[in-house]
């Protein structure tokens, strides 16, 4: 491998990784260098992580943690620096989603979906940032936002609630963490093909019209500027350049990387 890798030395923790853009963006990390911790409730992530460091030929770390539990949070954190004795990138991509009408959603799915997707960036951050600060000269905080940061969506009051949270989290925590050099961002992806999209396409279907299996995605895809559904790729393009030193002077900001979805 060459040393243009653009992570290389770098300790990197991704919050989701057993599946989806959370996967993807660890594999990406990883082939640029990276040694990367992949976190999941899931206890696949370990055969996820063994999948990753074989394919890149990089060292990585599987995690079974549920972000939402200060204990888990704290045994990952503990783990990361046992292992790589670092923190430069934490990377809060763990989310969840339901979908219901406001006659239907119970107050466990509401709680449930801030749980995951505020609180869970929260704790993790919490708890790496001081690793981070102690370990890192150009430390990262890295927060999946979403297209429902920029504008609620029908049916996912929780879930948009839960992702302008992240916005607000993002850019308090990148005023506060400023002074130790660490740079706090969020990502927003539109849609990207994942089991969240399998099933948004399949609630959001069934309550908004008698969908076939993949249409309403295929509609929604019609509107988007770029012609096309977001990819793992592009979404990990994005958080390596905010990872990178040539991003060093860009904080608080959340990114839309939707092919034109949302300008705002
Ligand atoms: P996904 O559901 O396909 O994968 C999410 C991963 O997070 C899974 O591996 C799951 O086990 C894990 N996870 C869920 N709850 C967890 C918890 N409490 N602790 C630890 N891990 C947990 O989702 P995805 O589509 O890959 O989405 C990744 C992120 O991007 C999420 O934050 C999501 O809200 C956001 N997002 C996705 C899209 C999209 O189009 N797919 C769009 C906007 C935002």
């Amino acid at each position: 491998m060459t040393s243009t890798r653009r992570m290389e030395n770098k300790v990197v923790a991704v919050t989701g990784a057993a599946a989806g853009i959370g996967r993807g963006i660890a594999d990406r990390f990883a082939a640029e260098g990276a040694a990367v911790v992949l976190a999941d409730r899931e206890d696949s992530v370990h055969q996820t992580a063994a999948e990753t460091a074989r394919t890149s030929g990089n060292q990585t770390l599987g995690v079974t943690c549920d972000v939402t539990s200060e204990a888990d949070v704290s045994a990952l954190i503990t783990a990361t620096e046992d292992r790589f004795g670092r923190l430069d990138v934490l990377i809060n991509n763990a989310g969840t989603i339901t979908i219901a009408p406001l006659q239907d959603l119970s107050l466990e799915a509401w709680n449930r979906v801030l749980a995951v997707n505020t609180t869970g960036a929260f704790l993790c951050a919490k708890a790496a940032a001081p690793l981070i600060r102690r370990t890192s000269a150009s430390g990262r905080i890295l927060n999946a936002a979403s297209g429902q940061a920029r504008q609620g969506f029908i049916y996912t009051p929780h879930y948009a609630a839960s992702k302008f949270g992240v916005i607000g989290l993002t850019q308090s925590l990148a005023k506060e963490l400023a002074k130790d050099g660490i740079t706090v961002n969020a990502y927003c992806p539109g849609i990207v093909g994942s089991d969240m999209w399998a099933y948004n396409d399949r609630e959001w279907g069934r309550l908004l019209g008698d969908y076939a299996p993949g249409e309403l995605m295929a509609t929604w895809i019609e509107d988007i500027p770029l012609g096309r559904a977001g990819t793992n790729d592009d979404v990990a393009n994005l958080l390596l350049f905010l990872a990178s030193d040539e991003a060093g002077y860009i904080t608080g900001q959340a990114i839309n990387v939707d092919g034109g979805m949302f300008m705002n």
